[in-house]
């Protein structure tokens, strides 16, 4: 086998270095993997600029990278499910599979979750990395890797759609037109929304929000009033959405999703910005919104993959800028900048 194990290391904020690690040998229940793709998500890149998100601290050199595919090299003695050469998506959060939100099925809540570049568990973007088999998805010959990738964000929005109890003729606001936004938009008219209507800052993410399908978009800026944007979101719409998903997590698009969910409604919450804000909470209740969590996913990744793999969702204009790993850090300094890039993808 190769020795180059090229490995990308956050040292300490944006400083990210590439170096050669060991080759790590596979536990009875985990399989080595050539790595594919490795996308880079908005958290990589906050670690990177902040060196920290909440309690998450990067104290010791830690090694990126989440969203991952790879290439099976080779087997722990237990592993059944997988052979040499099989091609998969890797789910990047391994639970303890025995407490009470394991066994319940809601394993994303599991206290011991083991999640891949969340200090100080080490990342996946390096030329071989050992996962557990069981939380490994084999891909089908024709999704490629890089759809295996893509996986990761796309069954956030898996969740996010499964927690709004979207169906058919649901009436759909997604807030944030990000990554996270554009997957909850592909699922939610996969799943059968008859209206969907996007908002973000950027005029070009709402250009691919409509190249992507959605129905109705809307230009918000930081100036806009409240009662204003509620008002356009149900002139646009021609009624109240009933499910509402704020991909955004600033406090405005939080408030907006309350105020403009319908009565008896569900407004998730996905993304995540300052730790405390302050939302309308008596309208919420006085009109029994229902305001969800949603926290990565459990028991997504199959659906998610059976999305890509049917082709009723395709995740792959979403990638916007591809690096071979030892442009790492010129892939992350893209990640940064922002303006026009949704997802960069890095090739191991
Ligand atoms: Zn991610
Ligand atoms: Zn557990």
């Amino acid at each position: 086998m190769a020795k180059d194990n090229l490995t990308a290391i956050q040292y300490g904020i944006n400083d990210i270095r590439l170096e050669q690690t060991p080759i790590e040998e596979p536990n009875e229940n985990e399989v080595l993997l050539q790595m594919g793709c490795v996308g880079i998500c908005g958290s990589d890149v906050h670690y990177m600029v902040h060196g920290r998100i909440g309690d998450f601290v990067v104290r010791q050199p830690m090694i990126i990278g989440h969203e991952s595919s790879g290439v099976v090299a080779k087997l722990g003695k237990n592993v059944t499910n997988l052979k040499v050469g099989d091609r998969v998506a890797i789910e990047p959060g391994v639970p303890c599979r025995n407490c009470s939100f394991c066994k319940g099925g809601r394993y994303n809540l599991c206290k011991d979750v083991v999640f891949l570049a969340t200090p100080p568990v080490h990342g996946s973007l390096r030329r071989y990395y050992k996962h557990a088999a069981d939380f490994c998805f084999k891909l089908p010959d024709h999704v490629t890797l890089e759809e295996g990738a893509l996986l990761e964000p796309l069954s956030v929005g898996v969740h996010a759609c499964k927690r709004a109890n979207i169906g058919i003729g649901s009436k759909v606001l997604i807030l944030g037109a990000g990554p996270i936004g554009l997957v909850t938009l592909l699922v939610a008219k996969a799943m059968g929304a008859s209206k969907i209507l996007i908002t973000d800052l950027e005029q070009d993410r709402l250009n691919l929000a409509k190249e992507l399908g959605a129905d109705y978009t809307l230009l918000v800026t930081r100036q806009d009033k409240e009662d204003e944007n509620v008002r356009k979101i149900h002139q646009l719409l021609g009624e109240e959405p009933d499910k509402t998903i704020d991909a955004s997590g600033a406090q405005s698009s939080i408030r907006l999703a309350i105020f403009g969910t319908k009565s008896g409604g569900v407004a998730v919450m996905v993304g995540m910005g300052a730790p405390e804000v302050q939302i309308p909470l008596i309208n919420a209740l006085i009109r029994e919104v229902d305001i969800r969590g949603v926290f990565r996913y459990a028991n997504d990744y199959a659906d998610a993959l059976d999305l890509v793999a049917t082709g009723k969702v395709n995740v792959k204009p979403l990638v916007t800028h591809n690096y071979k790993i030892e442009e790492t850090v010129q892939a992350f300094e893209t990640a940064k900048a922002g303006q026009g890039v949704i997802k960069v993808m890095i090739h191991c």
